[in-house]
């Protein structure tokens, strides 16, 4: 589904253009268009799947197209903590750069200085708050917040903030708002006392569950724990072996697309790369030679890891470790297509250990560990609880 279908306002559009959105993911799929229509929402899905934007793009369209009260809070979004705060205002930020809608992040933590410029925005009122409970709380204690117009109620990472004990905060938060509003409720998963929070707080909600695809079970997966250093020999070590005939190696940024294309192709693989800067012609044509089997190794981000249609692919490369569960099972869902085994081997840089772990929780199951050749010398242990990687259920 294009994000052009939906009838989104168009300066809605220009962001998520700016954003590099192309087509809505599958939990956008599924909400917007409730969200759209006025209704209560409660969306299993996980972070990672585009939840965020899935709720901020219809609400940002309805807080343009309908009428609203100006100076007051219009929607309010709670979330766990304020890393959860920050990133959500900063996806406001770029998906609404191109209209008027003001935003705020409360979260606790900061100075005096941040508490009065909140204090200020809740005062003269602001479009949309996100905001931690406890801090949200704080204020509202206070009296001064604005929150008569208030139209949409969003819980983000709900589960979350019922194992933290925020229940009674949620709730005496609720107290302060019409009664009359947009409720919409995200979470990763649905424990029982959520079930009880959603009773209390929806009204008649459309469920929606997202579902993670599971890869297919006859593709063979192997993590290789290697430094970044190693990723380049590594994979040409992989593609001497000739056991191989059709190849593809996935980078997440455009830039290592091109330098490991030149450097596969200076190493005589025939090789060619796809990636967004490239003309459809040029893509088309590689894709062609690809299938013709004039080239067998192709080198792309993730433009190529959805949909396409190429059936005996024997072996995916991850040269990067993807920043999203569902991009990892596109990407290596790319081969064993029309029932035949394929492998998927993912090289996982020292930064990036956090973020395998997560897709190992995501898929419920430890990818199993590859180890390189000794001739490429030690390679780090695996200790993802001690990673900085910035993995994609734990923002
Ligand atoms: P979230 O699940 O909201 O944390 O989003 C995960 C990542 O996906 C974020 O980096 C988003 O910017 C990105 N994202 C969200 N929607 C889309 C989309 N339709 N196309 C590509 N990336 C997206």
């Amino acid at each position: 589904m294009k994000f052009t279908d939906l009838g989104l306002d168009q300066r809605i559009l220009e962001g998520i253009d700016a954003m590099g959105y192309e087509n809505a993911t599958e939990v956008q799929q599924q909400v917007m268009v409730p969200i759209l229509e006025g209704k209560d929402i409660i969306a299993a899905a996980q972070t990672g799947t585009g939840k965020t934007a899935a709720f901020l793009l219809p609400l940002l369209h309805r807080l343009l197209t309908t009428p609203h009260v100006a100076g007051d809070i219009n929607a309010m979004i709670i979330v766990p903590t304020r890393e959860l705060a920050i990133q959500i205002a900063e996806s406001i930020e770029g998906l609404s750069y191109f209209t008027d809608v003001s935003s705020i992040a409360v979260y606790g933590g900061g100075d005096g200085n941040s508490f009065t410029a909140e204090k200020k925005a809740l005062t003269s009122g602001v479009d949309i708050v996100v905001c931690t409970p406890g801090r949200m709380i704080a204020h509202l204690n206070m009296g001064y917040v604005k929150l008569k117009g208030l139209k949409y109620l969003v819980l983000d990472e709900a589960d979350r903030m019922l194992d933290m004990g925020f229940n009674d905060d949620i709730t005496k938060i609720t107290t302060f708002l019409p009664a009359q509003r947009q409720n919409l409720l995200f979470s990763a998963t649905m424990p029982l006392k959520m079930r009880a929070l959603a009773k209390k707080l929806l009204h008649d909600p459309v469920e929606i569950n997202i579902a993670i695809s599971k890869p297919p079970d006859q593709i063979i997966q192997k993590a290789f724990i290697v430094y970044e250093a190693q990723k380049v020999p590594v994979i040409i070590d992989m593609l001497s072996s000739k056991r191989f005939t059709k190849v593809i190696v996935f980078c997440s940024k455009k830039q290592n697309v091109k330098t490991l294309t030149l450097k596969l192709k200076s190493a005589k693989f025939l090789v060619a790369e796809i990636h967004s800067d490239l003309d459809q012609k040029s893509r088309e044509q590689y894709l062609q030679d690809f299938r013709n089997q004039k080239i067998n190794i192709l080198v792309a981000t993730d433009v190529l890891s959805r949909g396409i249609d190429i059936d005996d692919i024997d072996l995916v490369i991850n040269y990067d470790v993807p920043n999203d569960g569902e991009d990892y099972i596109h990407r290596i869902g790319r081969t064993a297509r029309a029932a035949s085994s394929g492998t998927a081997f993912t090289l996982v840089g020292e930064k990036e250990q956090r973020k395998c772990a997560d897709i190992e929780e995501l898929l419920g199951t430890p990818i199993l560990k590859g180890t390189i050749p000794s001739e490429f010398g030690p390679t780090p242990n695996y200790t993802p609880g001690s990673g900085k990687s910035k993995g994609f259920s734990r923002k």
